[in-house]
């Protein structure tokens, strides 16, 4: 572990650090992947520095498979070494508790997640997604009571709206357990949380780590030659080989010339624009190899950007 590779970020206005660049299992951990290849990626994350893995409960396939791997192939004695999150809100098994946001179904789905990653505790539970059918107070309450009861040591919640994330952290800081972090999509195909969320998030003291900051891949150099076999959109589940459109292909290739400029990749510039706001804590990857995670946390060496530079990204992003 190279505890120098990267900085270590603040989340929010809380006491917990995490590293700039992120690691998530969504995919590239489950059946169908190799079992040395998937070891491989967590190893070599840990050695730049990822300390924090970003999980949840449906991640596979088949679901819960990104748990068990997590599980099988991290070493157990570097376990406070490492910040472990996992989710839940999505179907997980048949009949009315097996999804959504009440007190019923999440404090049985961490317990699952829990035997999967062979953890007593996680570090972060997220709530997934708001769940409309639940009232808010009960799935606060049911985050306060996983952390009251150890099995995990923050609160957190994704995909909310900047109106129910205000609420959610008004109603957790009543019940003493504060709203550690929000979980956004965010980069620069995808800015909507720009508007108000990140306001929301700087005056609650919410850190916010970003998921999908490469826009699953587009916003690399994969697809400048095509669709490769190898390609998440040429698996076509989450990403599908529709979105790789000319206009996509075009702000590629102008972020190309700004990225070349700066001694940087596509993906690399699309990560450290990522994380020029402070109020970004930490930018969430997703890698098929350990080179991509290597080239990614390289992002790291150059995060600064003169306003030209901005006005210049602004501008490719716009046409
Ligand atoms: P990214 O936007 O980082 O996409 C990752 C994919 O981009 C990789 O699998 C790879 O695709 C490609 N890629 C990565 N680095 C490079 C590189 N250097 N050069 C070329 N291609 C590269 O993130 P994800 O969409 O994977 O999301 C990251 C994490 O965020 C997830 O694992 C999950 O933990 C979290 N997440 C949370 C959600 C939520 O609702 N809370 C929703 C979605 C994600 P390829 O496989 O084609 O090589």
């Amino acid at each position: 572990m190279d505890y120098e590779r990267q900085p270590y970020r603040r989340c929010g206005r809380s006491g917990l650090l995490l590293p700039a660049v992120s690691l998530g299992l969504w995919h590239n951990f489950g059946a169908g992947k190799p079992l040395d290849g998937q070891r491989a990626i967590l190893h070599k994350a840990f050695d730049l520095g990822i300390t924090h893995f970003d999980i949840a409960d449906r991640y596979g396939p088949p679901i819960g498979a990104a748990e068990s791997a997590f599980g099988q192939l991290f070493p157990r004695s570097l376990r406070d070494e490492v910040v472990v999150t996992t989710k839940g809100s999505n179907p997980m098994w048949d009949g009315p508790y097996g999804k959504g946001n009440s007190r019923k179904h999440l404090l049985a789905t961490l317990d699952r997640s829990l035997a999967r990653l062979g953890l007593d505790y996680v570090d972060v539970f997220y709530l997934h997604r708001d769940d409309d059918a639940t009232p808010l107070e009960e799935q606060v309450a049911t985050l306060d009571h996983m952390v009251r009861t150890g099995k995990a040591l923050y609160a957190g919640v994704s995909n909310f709206s900047p109106e129910r994330t205000a609420e959610a952290a008004r109603l957790l800081r009543g019940l003493g357990t504060p709203l550690l972090v929000h979980q956004p999509s965010y980069s620069l195909l995808n800015r909507g949380i720009e508007a108000s969320l990140l306001g929301v998030l700087e005056q609650e003291g919410v850190g916010c780590v970003v998921y999908s900051p490469l826009a699953q891949g587009l916003l690399t150099d994969r697809y400048l030659d095509g669709i490769p076999a190898d390609s998440r959109a040429a698996e076509g589940r989450f990403l599908t080989a529709d979105r790789v459109t000319p206009q996509v292909l075009a702000l590629v290739r102008s972020l190309a010339e700004l990225a070349q400029a700066r001694g940087q990749s596509v993906a690399q510039l699309s990560l450290a624009w990522a994380l020029r706001d402070p109020r970004i804590t930490s930018v969430l990857v997703g890698a098929s190899s350990p080179e991509q995670l290597e080239a990614n946390v390289a992002a790291v060496d150059r995060l600064d950007f003169t306003d030209d530079e901005l006005s210049a990204i602004d501008r490719a992003a716009k046409e």
